[in-house]
């Protein structure tokens, strides 16, 4: 279960709702059971000059 970056959404990007469940079509694929949208949350990198603050 390791070298597989997962990330878990905890509200809804399109409806902001928290009933998340895990989708069947892939991994990283989240349904909504608000808005009954189905989405991917993806990893796609870092910045490259790291965060400031
Ligand atoms: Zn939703």
């Amino acid at each position: 279960m390791s070298g597989e970056t997962r990330a878990a959404p905890l509200y809804c990007p399109y409806c902001g709702e928290e009933d998340l469940r895990p989708n069947e079509t892939g991994p990283g694929a989240w349904e909504c059971h608000a808005c009954a949208r189905v989405f991917t949350v993806r990893f796609t990198g870092l910045l490259s000059r790291g965060v400031q603050r």
